[in-house]
């Protein structure tokens, strides 16, 4: 009986060493099973987000009893500092734990903001003052009065700053001292200029500006001789301390009286009543100039009053201007003619002789009325005591012009000193009114001399 009890006592004891070896054994496989995926210990930036790893696969009889951890964090991503995980499992009697450590980090360096542009350009020797600066850090905040500022040995600022992590930067102001820019010489007047002939020429002289140098050289050559008709040059060459240079010119032009360029203003085909002859008058008045009407019997009587009595020369154009009547033939012609000459003797007094032609001397149209009619009028006029007068510079207002830049364009680049300029205009239009005043300036700038057609004037004809 006693052998049974100690027989039963034994099995007892080897069943109780087995379970608990198996307890252990299966406590060590559970405990060795518990693995974290990743490293132990981790780093994150400050304001990164934690990603949860997680744990290994714990297999015991073919289940999975990782999804029994329980996972615990305080993490705070707003704070530097040290922070735990712990993944625990509970199974059985058993309570098994791993932790991980995060450091969560500040990593970011801080920025520098500078006032102003990152290069300065100033002139050798100024000295530049700091515009100002700004440190941020996305941890510490505003760091500003942690830079420090250093210039290094070639003018340049540098700004560096450190945040509580330790994280450095550096910003590199270029302070770039030179000057590539020459003096500005800005001539007084105008670039070109007319001198008669024996009268003195006076320079009007200049303004001399620097952007570094206040002082910069100038040296003015000016060898223009008005006891000589040519052309000459003032040269002006100014120079700064850096040796920049640049130069400007005037010419200038010593004429004599004689052989300037003569300037006619002839207007046809007028007088007009709808204001365009009222208002060439109002300008030749106002700029003192007197020109030449070649008018007809249209518009109001007192225009060509006025344009008498203000000076101007009157000259007939045919009455009607109608290529078909006037260039009929001879006699129509003349008929025609002696209607606006009437019309000029009854509104003047003048006995008119001097005559243009509609479409000029040597136009075609007429042929369709009279073949080689112009033959003979140019002659007969002659021969009746009338003087014709052609043109050698049209202004396009009757042609190919519709606005005043066109006419003034067509005017002023057609004009020659060089030459008589009989210039072809037409009071009835508008554009051409408001194209007189500027022509007239140019002319007055450029040396021109005006005057109207008399019996004096070589006549300018077509062959
Ligand atoms: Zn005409």
């Amino acid at each position: 009986m006693k052998k049974i009890n100690i027989i039963v006592c034994l099995i007892i004891l080897i069943l109780l060493i087995g379970i608990l070896i198996s307890l252990n054994v299966l406590y060590i496989h559970l405990s060795n099973s518990l693995k974290l995926n990743g490293k132990k210990e981790i780093e994150i930036n400050y304001n990164e987000t934690y990603e949860e790893l997680g744990v290994k696969k714990i297999k015991l009889f073919n289940k999975d009893l990782s999804k029994n951890v329980k996972i615990k964090n305080n993490i705070n991503n707003k704070k530097i500092g040290k922070y735990k995980v712990t993944y625990t499992l509970k199974f059985l009697m058993f309570k098994i734990s791993k932790t991980r450590t995060v450091n969560v980090v500040d990593k970011t360096e801080p920025t520098i903001t500078l006032n102003g542009e990152e290069e300065i350009y100033i002139c050798p020797g100024d000295f530049y003052e700091d515009e100002g600066y700004k440190a941020y850090d996305e941890y510490d905040k505003d760091i500003t009065d942690k830079v420090k500022r250093k210039v290094d040995e070639n003018g340049n600022i540098i700004y560096e700053v450190e945040d509580s992590s330790g994280n450095k930067v550096t910003k590199v102001r270029k302070i770039i001292r030179e000057d590539k820019e020459p003096p500005v010489i800005s001539l007084k007047g105008n670039s070109t200029i007319y001198v008669k002939l024996n009268s003195k020429y006076n320079d009007a002289g200049y303004t001399l500006h620097d952007n570094c140098d206040v002082n910069p050289k100038i040296e003015v050559i000016n060898r223009v001789d008005t006891t000589k008709e040519n052309k000459y040059e003032v040269t002006y060459k100014a120079t700064d301390k850096e040796g920049n240079v640049s130069t400007a010119k005037r010419n200038v032009y010593v004429y004599s009286e004689a052989n300037a360029g003569i300037v006619y203003l002839t207007f046809d085909d007028g007088p007009s009543g709808t204001g365009s002859t009222e208002k060439i008058l109002n300008i030749l008045k106002q700029e003192n100039v007197k020109a030449t009407f070649f008018v007809t019997s249209s518009g109001p009587d007192y225009l060509i009053k006025r344009e008498y009595d203000e000076g101007h020369a009157i000259a007939l154009h045919t009455s009607t201007h109608d290529y078909s009547k006037v260039y009929k033939s001879v006699d129509a012609f003349f008929e025609d003619l002696n209607t606006v000459k009437s019309r000029v003797k009854r509104i003047t007094g003048l006995d008119a002789t001097i005559i243009r032609f509609p479409g000029g001397s040597n136009n075609t149209v007429s042929n369709n009325y009279n073949y080689g009619i112009m033959d003979i009028l140019t002659k007969e006029v002659l021969n009746r005591g009338y003087n014709y007068f052609d043109w050698n510079i049209t202004s396009g207002d009757s042609g190919e012009c519709t606005t005043s830049s066109c006419v003034y364009n067509n005017v002023v680049n057609r004009l020659s000193r060089q030459k008589v300029n009989m210039i072809l205009m037409h009071d009835i239009k508008m554009f051409t009114a408001n194209a007189l005043s500027d022509i007239i300036k140019y002319c007055k700038n450029n040396g021109y001399t005006f005057k109207i057609i008399d019996s004096t004037t070589q006549p300018i004809r077509f062959k």
